[in-house]
């Protein structure tokens, strides 16, 4: 198949296409690679972004109180109308002034880019600020941190367990008073706070966009590529590597595993051909 180079043919037994995918166009993924493919006859399932941060428009995070702040391995859970677990992932988190980032929301961004474009946002959710602990042991471990007898405040309490400014919109949350001394809140208001923190709520509108996204889903269809090659079942001497290809993984190293066996595979059967004498 020829590579065209401006207005240049070159003659080639075999190429690859090994393009990348559609998002960070400024690393060079600028969806070429696709456009070539889709002229010689490929299909191109639809792109969206995976591994991507998901927006929100809770006003505890639109207001910016606690932006920049990280959580450490907590668990994001998002729901379906019916009230079915759409995702459920652990991980880090990163809150911004927009919605949340790091591993832990980068895992369900691509159900939530799909949910949403299927038009079933803004989706439910909530966040377990501390998936290790039950709701009794949680309970448990702040009755310990206040201290019996001792007159520290909630918000002086919280800031042991969890970021100062995230412990403060968690109060604000549950109605209490900061400067409250825990031996004077009630038994109800520490079951509700302690619910914040186990399921505070989230209401996720969507996805940052495909530029931004780390991973792009989508690509050349899987069905018109044979995996033992990575050759083109449509153009002899054709042959695809890595995130051009309709295969996409969570984040972690997979996704640059896909590319690096795609294009070792496809390399060798490629080398193999334009060796092979007529
Ligand atoms: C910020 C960031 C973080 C990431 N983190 C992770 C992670 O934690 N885990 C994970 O698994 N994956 C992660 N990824 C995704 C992973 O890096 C990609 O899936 C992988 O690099 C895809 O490899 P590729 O070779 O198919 O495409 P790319 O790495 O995108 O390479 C494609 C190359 O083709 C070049 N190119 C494009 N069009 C043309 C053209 N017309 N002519 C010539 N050259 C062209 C581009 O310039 C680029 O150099 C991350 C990606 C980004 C951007």
């Amino acid at each position: 198949m020829p590579r065209c180079l401006g207005d240049q043919f070159l003659p080639a037994k075999a190429v690859i296409i090994a393009t990348g995918g559609l998002s960070y166009p400024k690393t060079g993924s600028t969806g070429e690679g696709h456009k070539l493919a889709k002229t010689v006859g490929h299909t191109i399932t639809p792109l969206y972004p995976s591994a991507v941060a998901i927006t929100c428009n809770d006003p505890w995070i639109v207001q910016r109180e606690v932006q920049g702040v990280s959580l450490s391995q907590v668990t994001i859970t998002l729901y379906r109308e019916n009230g079915k677990v759409l995702a459920s992932e652990a991980g880090d988190v990163i809150i911004t002034h927009w919605g949340l980032s790091g591993p832990g929301a980068l895992r369900v961004g691509r159900l939530v880019a799909l949910a949403c474009a299927k038009g079933q946002g803004p989706l439910r959710g909530e966040i377990d600020l501390f998936p290790g602990h039950t709701w009794q042991s949680l309970e448990e471990l702040i009755r310990e941190k206040a201290a019996p007898g001792s007159k520290r405040t909630l918000k002086n309490i919280l800031s042991t367990i969890l970021p100062e400014r995230l412990g403060k919109v968690l109060i604000t949350l549950a109605q209490l008073n900061a400067e409250c001394p825990f031996e004077r809140l009630t038994g109800s208001s520490l079951e509700f706070l302690v619910r914040q923190m186990k399921a505070l709520p989230l209401r996720v509108t969507g996805t940052r966009p495909l530029a931004e996204a780390t991973v792009t889903a989508g690509g050349v269809h899987i069905k018109e590529i044979n995996p033992r090659t990575m050759a083109s079942k449509l153009i002899q001497g054709l042959f695809f590597a890595g995130e051009i290809i309709d295969v996409d993984a969570h984040t972690g190293g997979f996704n640059m595993q896909v590319a690096f066996s795609t294009g070792y595979v496809a390399g060798e059967a490629a080398a193999s051909l334009a060796c092979r004498k007529v």
